[in-house]
């Protein structure tokens, strides 16, 4: 690692990556390429010799770029966005050149104080109650993804009820097989990955169903039934799963009154807010979170909407032994600081999640809030938020379109409505498939679907940092030139 080689070679990167996006809309958003495009292209052995980094770029031009989907396109409405910026990356350029693996607050200080430190920033700026607070019991850290979070969260959930059941009963009620989590149909399919990971028994994963009328929230009353016949039934609710911003249509659940269930029967509840937590950094839209404070943790991915790349998964818990209980270890390796004055007073983020090993990803969201302040990351999500309404007010205009369930966020749900009275629900989510695939076909743009109660959704997720009110524009001409294709077609 030469430093003056580093220099120029680093220059050249960013040179790449400045032209990148100079020219990212000449690219189609999503990519065309057909599976083995790339492993049928580079040889299949790694080079002999070394390679000059002008050459690999050049690689990276023509057989990488082809393969790409543009995530950073002003033309990605797909998914929910992860938003990248120049502070992000300034600050991945960092993290990765100090390369420090923190897993203790020895193998690096600065790691894990500037995490504290941006998570206690984070939980101002979201309003979260104190008992999320390091000056409480509670605490927060950075993982790489919700899954993560919920696995964290499910082992600590499960070590808290072993612990509270007297021993003598633990072997008898067999209670590892016999504990039950809950979650809606809307819940995030890495909830159930989380559970399968942990060992829940399958058959005691409880999914309420939600219904449009009910605008896909969690029901209290459809999980009490549940949750009451799983206790006649002799098993044990553990877990509760909430989501603020679900997936497929951004619905909330109602969170004070579900905590209050969960607390009646001694479950974990925790908050999933990976998509929509950041919007909640703004004071209109903080009350999308109240009943928070009934939450036993909640998490958000800054890496979605918060202009921080991935990964970037903020938790928080009320009692932060909860999860040093269930995940702590302590190998004579790391034993080095233990007995010294410190080691009451720090914090050894390697007991706070799976892995050992951890990157610094405070660093870049310590630039991105430095870099924006709070009035720039308020104001990024709110023309998101703008331009959404926007998008939605031109559905509204036109009586063919329907917007499938109300808007929260930045993330419409859209369809085409059906044409007359007889249509089948059938017919109308082939017509609506139809248009997303044409429009998705153009490369231009880039959507992805999501199927509620039977019903087909086109989801425009407005949240990429280069879209302009242009884009939209263009988008709606597109949609509507694309529904005249269709609606005038024989075929349908
Ligand atoms: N929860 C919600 C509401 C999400 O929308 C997503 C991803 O889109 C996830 C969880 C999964 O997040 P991760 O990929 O960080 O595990």
């Amino acid at each position: 690692l030469d430093h003056e080689e580093f220099r120029k070679q680093a220059h050249l990167v960013v040179d790449f990556l400045a032209d990148y996006y100079k020219n990212i809309e000449k690219y189609l958003v999503c990519s065309q390429v057909k599976p083995g495009f790339l492993t049928d292209t580079l040889p299949d052995s790694a080079p002999t010799q070394p390679q000059p980094l002008e050459a690999i770029l050049q690689d990276v031009q023509n057989h990488i770029i082809p393969g790409l989907t543009h995530w950073q396109s002003p033309g990605f409405f797909a998914y929910f966005q992860s938003n990248g910026s120049t502070a992000n990356f300034l600050g991945e350029m960092l993290l990765t050149g100090f390369n420090t693996v923190g897993f203790n607050w020895l193998a690096s200080p600065a790691a894990t104080e500037l995490e504290i430190v941006v998570m206690e920033w984070l939980l101002k700026l979201l309003q979260l109650p104190k008992s999320f607070s390091f000056s409480s019991e509670g605490g927060g850290v950075i993982h790489g993804s919700t899954c993560e979070s919920f696995v964290c969260t499910l082992v600590s959930a499960r070590q808290k009820k072993m612990n509270r059941i007297d021993s003598s009963k633990r072997d008898s009620t067999n209670l590892w097989s016999n504990l039950v989590v809950y979650c809606s149909d809307q819940t995030h399919f890495s909830f159930q990955k989380a559970s399968q990971i942990v060992g829940i028994n399958p058959n005691n994963v409880r999914v309420v169903q939600t219904t449009k009328s009910m605008n896909f929230q969690l029901c209290p009353n459809a999980l009490l039934k549940l949750i009451k016949a799983d206790v006649r039934a002799g098993l044990v609710p553990l877990y509760l799963c909430l989501t603020v911003g679900t997936t497929p249509t951004t619905a909330v659940d109602p969170l004070g009154i579900l905590c209050e269930v969960a607390k009646q029967f001694d479950m974990w509840a925790h908050v999933d807010a990976a998509y929509a937590g950041s919007a909640c950094i703004c004071p209109e839209f903080r009350h999308f979170l109240d009943g928070v404070e009934g939450a036993t943790s909640f998490s958000f991915n800054p890496h979605k909407w918060l202009l921080t790349s991935l990964d970037c998964c903020c938790l928080w818990v009320k009692d932060r032994s909860d999860l040093t209980k269930a995940l702590a270890t302590d190998p004579e390796l790391l034993k080095n600081y233990k007995e010294n004055e410190y080691s009451k007073k720090v914090v050894d983020y390697k007991d706070w999640q799976i892995a050992l090993s951890r990157r610094f990803r405070s660093m870049k969201l310590w630039m991105v809030m430095k870099s924006y302040g709070v009035s720039g990351l308020r104001e990024f999500i709110r023309r998101h938020v703008k331009m959404a309404q926007h998008f939605e007010a031109l559905l509204f205009r036109d009586k063919r379109f329907e917007v499938v369930v109300p808007r929260n966020f930045a993330t419409v749900c859209f369809r085409i409505a059906p044409l007359s009275e007889s249509s089948t629900e059938e017919d109308v989510n082939r017509l609506n498939k139809k248009l997303l695939e044409s429009l998705n076909g153009t490369g231009d743009v880039y959507m992805t679907h999501a199927v509620v109660e039977n019903i087909f959704v086109i989801r425009v997720a407005i949240g990429a940092t280069l879209t302009e009110e242009k884009h939209v524009n263009m988008l709606w001409d597109m949609v509507q030139k694309h529904a005249n294709a269709l609606l005038g077609s024989k075929e349908l």
